[in-house]
């Protein structure tokens, strides 16, 4: 453990059961597990890595990323194939790709693409082999 790792989060779903078969598709690509959760929730681990829980959600209004509150998530990829060959099997399952894996001025090398879960929160994979670099003095 470190401090100030992330522990886990936790995203809010309309449907438990689509939004686990579109998370098993993701978080089973990046290396997660699906792991027992209590009910009306699931949950993905990678040990040393996170945890990912899904809630159902408690009413029906429309998640907003441009409303205060989460914007997007970012998992990390290790190299640009990563990121190309998650954009090949969300294209083959016909998930909703917002941004086709490119490259981004964010920080040296920083490629990545965006997509969406079935409730429209925006996901991203990135490989940002820069990202913590300090910024030149
Ligand atoms: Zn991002």
């Amino acid at each position: 453990m470190a401090l100030g790792a992330l522990s886990h989060i936790a995203f809010t779903s309309s449907d438990l059961d689509r939004s686990a078969a579109f998370y098993d598709l993701v978080l089973g690509f990046i290396g997660y597990t699906r792991w027992p959760a209590v009910a009306g929730q699931a949950k993905w681990k990678k040990p040393g890595v996170g945890i990912v829980l899904i809630y159902t959600a408690k009413n029906d209004r429309a998640h907003d990323r441009a409303a205060p509150g989460l914007h997007h998530y970012a998992f990390e990829a290790d190299s640009r194939a990563e990121v190309d060959a998650l954009h090949a099997l969300l294209a083959a399952n016909d998930v909703t790709t917002l941004d086709a894996p490119a490259d981004y001025a964010y920080t040296s090398g920083y490629y990545a693409m965006f997509f969406a879960d079935p409730d429209g929160l925006k996901l991203e994979l990135c490989f940002a082999p820069h990202a913590y670099t300090p910024p030149p003095t």
